[in-house]
């Protein structure tokens, strides 16, 4: 085992020390954290391939370098498959995050001052959606619209409301939390009324959409933006989708708009991703990570757990721990404990502060590329529930850190890489 790590071991012992205890931390662990995944043993290798050489500033055919002919080919490889695996009319695969196709269609679409609307943090937004610590609460006005108190979902005429009274010049719709599909064709709607550009992030379900396991917001929104490595399962990088009337101002405000030389290998990693996206297999992927979380969700609640919303649509839920007593930041460290990672999260309208929170996220994406199927969430569910529940018995955690270990070691990770 170790092949690939070993060779780091004379060169640079203390990044093999890490990359080791890395390669541990993730075999060890049942990884609930709903953004992350684990890209494929190619993917992995192309992001480290020799592509990352080559300055490749502009875009295919109008590069301010020489020797850009075969980047040229890897990136409309990338653009092409991105368009036809989700059906945009432009695709612009440089930006180097999420966050950064977010910037770039801030800046093509917005003057500093103009107004945005978007979901707030608690009901499942995003920094990059306005937050005040964030550029883009800096620089723009932001309103918000919220989930419903009593249903825990979107409440549409609500929006429409807020959209009419605030009139935004863009609306975002998408989140990193939200467990329910998000009807865009209503937000289409709201956004016609009052003349606002519609921009869906679909960072988090992107890999639902290509799997054909949740709707496509691309008939519907102006622009759409992702992440490629949460769903989607590539490597860590952004991209943006559009109409074509949009596609110069997009891609400029990309480059020379907010980013210099794009990383050739990641984008090239990115090709990769939607080839393996535009599979049958991916295709049982995405609906076994939504049948996984419907499963887990449904455990959870049976075992007396309060699931936000009431269940969820989608790769992720939240769980709402205020009738435990516990805090979502005492969760995910009792969780670790017991080599189960979650994240503490907010919950809508949640009374404690983002860094304690009363919530913890569940999501489904890593331990399903790990093989995990639905009838493996029933043990799941349960040695979570022990574990919360019998937070404070240290025999009663070693049981379920034993169990979970042992569980663990049934879905063994890159066998074949390191
Ligand atoms: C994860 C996420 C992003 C940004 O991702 P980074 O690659 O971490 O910048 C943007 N929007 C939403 C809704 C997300 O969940």
């Amino acid at each position: 085992m170790d092949r690939e790590l070993d060779s780091f071991k004379l060169f640079d012992p203390e990044i093999y020390e890490a990359l080791k205890g890395e390669l541990e931390r993730q075999r060890a662990k049942i990884n609930l954290i709903a953004s992350e995944n684990y890209a494929s043993p190619e993917i992995l290798r192309i992001t480290g391939c020799l592509l990352t050489n080559k300055y490749a500033e502009g875009y295919p055919g109008k590069r301010y370098y020489s020797g850009c002919e075969f980047v040229d080919e890897v990136e409309e490889l990338a653009r092409i498959r991105a368009m036809s695996l989700f059906g945009s009319e432009h695709a612009n695969v440089q930006p180097h995050s999420g966050t950064q196709a977010n910037m770039a269609v801030y800046f093509s679409m917005l003057k500093p001052g103009d107004t945005i609307m978007t979901m707030d943090l608690s009901s499942g937004g995003h920094l990059s959606h306005g937050a005040k610590s964030n550029f883009s609460g800096m620089l723009y006005k932001v309103v918000h619209y919220s989930v419903n108190r009593e249903t825990e979902k979107l409440d549409y005429d609500e929006v429409r409301v807020i959209a009419e009274t605030e009139k935004p010049k863009l609306i975002v719709a998408g989140g990193s939390s939200y467990s329910r599909w998000i009807d865009f064709e209503e937000f289409r709607e709201i956004a016609d009324e009052v003349g606002a550009v519609l921009m869906v992030d679909m960072a988090h379900f992107s890999g639902l959409v290509a799997g054909k396991a949740h709707p496509s917001p691309v008939p519907y929104a102006d622009v759409v933006t992702s992440t490629t490595h949460k769903t989607l399962r590539g490597p860590r990088g952004g991209f943006i989708l559009s109409q074509q009337r949009y596609a110069e101002r997009i891609d400029a405000s990309v480059f020379p708009g907010t980013q210099g030389g794009p990383l050739m290998n990641v984008i090239a990693a990115k090709a990769v991703c939607f080839k393996e996206a535009s599979k049958p297999k991916f295709r049982s992927y995405a609906e076994e990570v939504v049948l996984n979380a419907r499963v887990l969700a449904e455990k959870l609640a049976s075992n007396g757990l309060r699931v936000v919303s009431g269940g969820t649509d989608t790769h992720l839920f939240l769980i709402d721990l205020r009738p435990m007593r516990i805090t979502g930041k005492e969760a995910q460290e009792i969780l670790d404990s017991v080599d189960i990672n979650v994240n503490m999260n907010e919950i809508p309208y949640d009374p404690a502060p983002p860094n304690i929170t009363s919530g913890i996220r569940i999501g489904t994406p890593a331990i399903t590329t790990r093989g995990m199927r639905p009838e493996h969430m029933d043990l799941l569910g349960d040695l979570i529930t022990s574990a919360l529940e019998k937070r404070h018995d240290s025999m009663a955690l070693a049981r379920v850190r034993s169990e979970i270990q042992e569980f663990a070691r049934n879905f063994p990770l890159y066998q074949e890489v390191f």
